[in-house]
Formats: C-alpha cells, structure tokens, sequence
C-alpha cells in the first residue's frame, strides 16, 4: 500500500500537471470509487473547477479546487495516477477514471485491486473528515520527540501497531514502520506506552529518516506502485528489514526474522531489536 513517501511522491509529480489547470471533463467508470455517491454526480461537479493546489495529509492527496471543495484521492492498496498528453494514455483494463484539462494534459486513475477511495467535499467537511482520521504529520517540524512520547503515553498497543494506527501519527505503513523501528533498535512488539525518553528519541529520529529516504527515492515499488511519470520508486532496494526475512541484518549481519504483529507481517533483526529495553 502507498505510503507516506509514495503518496508525496505522486503529489510531487502530479501537482505541476493539475495546479492551475482547468477540468474540461471528468469520467469515473468505476461506481466503487465514489459510493455510496454516483459517479455521475462527482463528475459532473468536477467539470468546470480549476484545481487550486494538490496537497498531501498523511496517505490522503487533497485536490483542492477553486470552488473551495476538496477532492480527496485515497490510492489504498494499488491505485495510481498517470499523466499524459491529450489522447495519450495507454489502453488500461483497470483504469477507473479520467480527467481532462484544459491544458491539453489527460490524468488517469488506475486501480486494480478498487480498494481506492475518491470523494468530493465541501470546505465544511473536509478538517473534521481529516482530523477524526489522521494524527500529526510527522516530518513537520512541530511533530519533536515530546509530542511523540505525548501520543504514545499509556498506549499498550504494541509499537508496530501504534505506529501503524494512522490517529497517532499520519502516513506510517506497514514498510516505513519496520524501518524506523530497525533504525531505533527497538522490538516490534514493545508496547509503546513502556518505551523510555532515550528509546523515543531515537523512534522519532528513526521514523523521520525512514520516511525521508522513502521521499528521496520517490518510493518504493513492490507490486502495482508507479509514479505518475510511469517510473517506478526505488526504495525497495534499500530496505533494511522489511520484505528480508533469513537475510542478513545490515547492522549486525545476523538473520532478519519475520513475525505477525496485529495481523500484519512485521520484519526485525532479533538481536538489534531486543524484547528487553533496549
Ligand atoms: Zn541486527
């Protein structure tokens, strides 16, 4: 699934092609993107905005139009932009919707598994939508390890899942999650409301240079994640952890073990990351 580090990367791609830029028409063939809402009806009321700027809240990318209404793209498991000039898209099986614009560019939507979400709100609507959702951003600058230590006091959960639960902290996946706890040295399943001052800075340092490098390398790919240049990311060569189980640790060289922690796959190095404090 698109992470934080995927999700700004399409934003990053797909804001020079959309800011500015007026919808000339608008198909969305896949009535599992916008229900319970008619496809028809989101269409139509897109046709005729100009999109004011596309920004980026936790995995969530806001297109926001000049009408003061947000469209919120959510890419879930395997959705996608790509970008094109007028009429030249390739052929798609799996795409579900199109935008075209006055600038002469076309934006697809592709999604194969059609877990991805897209919805149409008013000014009203979208902070509670969000702030019911997502916790803080965490590479802005007022996201400092007290706030993490804040969020994470009294949590029993353990610190895979508290990461992962996207009202503590926006845009942490399954992949980002395990390699900032490599990064900190600490075990999956520490409950994240035991873990000391020491160990929390280290968390907070760890999941910022995680999600950075994700940044830096546009993502990673594993299966259906593209940009929307049609390239692919390349972070997934650079996965201390996840994904490598019975390889060796890079920091210490011994065998990476995998675990199931809240129903997800969760990859650590046993020695690097002790269930004792560490
Ligand atoms: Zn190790």
């Amino acid at each position: 699934m698109p992470e934080l580090p995927e999700v700004e990367t399409v934003r990053r791609q797909i804001a020079p092609v959309l800011e500015g830029a007026t919808i000339t028409g608008a198909e969305i063939v896949d009535p599992r993107l916008t229900r319970p809402v008619e496809p028809g009806l989101v269409a139509d009321a897109l046709v005729g905005e100009r999109i004011a700027s596309v920004d980026r809240r936790g995995k969530y990318l806001l297109v926001r139009l000049e009408s003061g209404r947000t469209l919120v793209v959510h890419l879930r498991m395997t959705g996608s932009l790509r970008h094109a000039p007028a009429g030249e898209l390739p052929d798609d099986a799996h795409r579900r919707a199109t935008l075209h614009l006055d600038t002469g560019s076309d934006v697809a939507y592709r999604d194969v598994r059609r877990f991805g979400t897209w919805e149409l709100l008013d000014e009203g609507h979208l902070r509670p939508y969000l702030a019911t959702r997502l916790g803080p951003e965490p590479l802005v600058q007022s996201f400092s390890a007290s706030r993490l230590a804040r969020l994470a006091a009294g949590r029993r959960a353990p610190v895979k899942a508290f990461l992962l639960d996207q009202r503590r902290i926006a845009g942490i996946g399954n992949i980002y999650a395990d390699e900032a706890l490599w990064r900190a040295r600490i075990h999956p399943l520490r409950p994240a409301g035991e873990l000391d001052e020491a160990e929390l800075a280290r968390l907070h340092r760890a999941i910022r240079a995680a999600l950075r490098k994700g940044v830096e390398l546009q993502g990673s790919t594993l299966r259906e994640y593209t940009t929307p240049n049609g390239t692919p990311g390349g972070m997934q060569r650079e996965f201390h952890v996840y994904g490598r189980e019975g390889e060796p640790c890079d920091r210490c060289g011994r065998q990476v073990n995998r675990i199931v922690v809240g129903g997800r796959g969760t990859w650590f190095c046993p020695h690097c990351q002790q269930q004792g404090r560490g």
